[in-house]
């Protein structure tokens, strides 16, 4: 039995007039369009974003944490994702974004390029002692794991077992705040700052974890017009370049916003990054197939061009892009983590999942084998008499779903109009 599972994708009903746009970008087929009203089924939703970035009437909506809902923490410590960096154009230096941070509300504010250079080190070693089974994908993206749940269950076991960096950053900083400011550890809110509301997802339904080490993840939008006031009136933004210069950030961590940034660290191994989420699935369908085993590890990401194409951030995908990249590039192969420091944790399992991920059982025809069996052939021979137009206007993303709809009693042939209409 599946239990319940959080899910961040809304949608607000009485925005929806039932254009099926969102229904045709799906990837999983989650979206059916009843009575002008587009619904979100649970069980096949992977928390992808396509529908809110499709919906053209805002009606896709995205559950995060709100920034009021900080006030309930003593102390309040951000790990904003490194495509924060890309949202406030080329004059704007990382160090005084997460002062400007700082100036909103938050206490402490902690840089994730290190970790996701220390997470680069872990995972060579972790290639190191596992040759098989190949390819290695990385868990990073939270959409990507709940796809390989629910759709490829085979796959479960090749994914990369070592926390994605916002939960290393977090268990981290779990374990040494509390003593260091003598604060209970409940008073301390650790939170994300994210360009996708999937971070949400794995933070209340984490699929490695006991419990995730974050209190929630506030999105880069709504945070957006507040950091842009505070880099405005920032008086203290030259002393800052001073205080605080590039030099502190990790040059192999800074680029892991992009695709093919995570494995970009790698030495010693082959690496492919994928990004978009139709992507993703043609080669982890080529992955379950048996292809692509000289492959050490496989990044995917399902926005484009990687975390950078979130749908909550706010610059332009291509923009935050390329001040990235000048980042990168400003920053070059600098190093900030000593391997031996990251050896040490590595040994004592500190970065590792607290349990394999599990595969998600779709639901079957029927309970019964035989009853299912008959409902797969019913299945075949519906899809027969329909007309193969995928047309959507059934309510269904395309012929054979409502075929697979119709068997499992939630829609009738009546619902396709070609048909209604040869029978009069
Ligand atoms: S895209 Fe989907 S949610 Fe948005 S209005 Fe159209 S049917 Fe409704
Ligand atoms: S979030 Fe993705 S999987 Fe879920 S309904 Fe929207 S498009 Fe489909």
């Amino acid at each position: 039995m599946n239990e319940k599972q959080f899910h961040s994708i809304h949608i607000t009903r009485h925005k929806c007039i039932g254009c099926v746009h969102c229904m045709a970008a799906c990837p999983t087929k989650a979206i059916r369009v009843k009575d002008g009203k587009a619904r979100i089924i649970d069980d096949l939703c992977i928390d992808c974003g396509e529908c809110l970035r499709y919906c053209p009437y805002d009606a896709v909506h995205s559950h995060t944490t709100s920034f009021a809902a900080l006030d309930a923490f003593a102390y309040k410590v951000a790990i904003p994702s490194n495509v924060i960096y890309g949202q406030f154009g080329s004059a704007t230096l990382p160090s005084e974004i997460l002062s400007a941070l700082r100036r909103i509300g938050f206490d402490e504010v902690y840089d994730l390029s290190s970790i996701c250079e220390l997470n680069n080190a872990a995972t060579e070693e972790y290639l190191n002692e596992h040759p098989r089974p190949r390819p290695f994908i990385t868990p990073t993206c939270p959409v990507v794991v709940r796809l390989i749940q629910r759709r490829y269950p085979a796959l479960c076991g090749q994914i990369l077992p070592i926390e994605p960096p916002r939960e290393i950053a977090a268990k981290i900083l779990r374990t040494i705040l509390p003593k260091a400011l003598n604060i209970a550890p409940e008073k301390i809110g650790i939170i994300h700052i994210t360009p996708c509301s999937a971070k949400m997802v794995s933070i209340n339904s984490p699929a490695t974890l006991q419990k995730s080490f974050l209190d929630g993840a506030v999105s880069i939008r709504d945070i957006y017009p507040q950091v842009l006031n505070a880099l405005r009136k920032s008086h203290e933004d030259e002393l800052m370049r001073h205080l605080f210069p590039e030099t502190q950030f990790s040059g192999i961590g800074m680029g892991w916003s992009l695709s093919g940034g995570e494995t970009r660290g790698l030495k010693k191994h082959r690496a492919v990054a994928v990004s978009g989420v139709r992507d993703t699935m043609r080669v982890l369908d080529q992955v379950e197939a048996g292809l692509l085993q000289d492959v050490d590890l496989l990044e995917c990401t399902v926005c484009p061009d990687g975390c950078v194409g979130g749908p909550l951030e706010v610059e332009n995908r291509f923009l935050a892009k390329s001040r990235i990249l000048q980042l990168v590039a400003a920053a070059g192969e600098r190093s900030v983590v000593d391997p031996k420091d990251v050896s040490r944790l590595y040994h004592k399992n500190f970065l590792s999942f607290d349990h394999p991920v599990m595969p998600v059982e779709s639901h079957p025809l029927d309970a019964n084998p035989a009853q299912a069996i008959r409902k797969a052939k019913r299945r075949e021979e519906l899809f027969g008499e329909l007309p193969r137009k995928d047309c959507g206007a059934c309510g269904a993303p395309d012929c054979r779903t409502l075929a697979d709809d119709i068997v499992r009693g939630q829609a009738g042939l009546a619902d396709c109009p070609f048909v209604e209409k040869e029978k009069r």
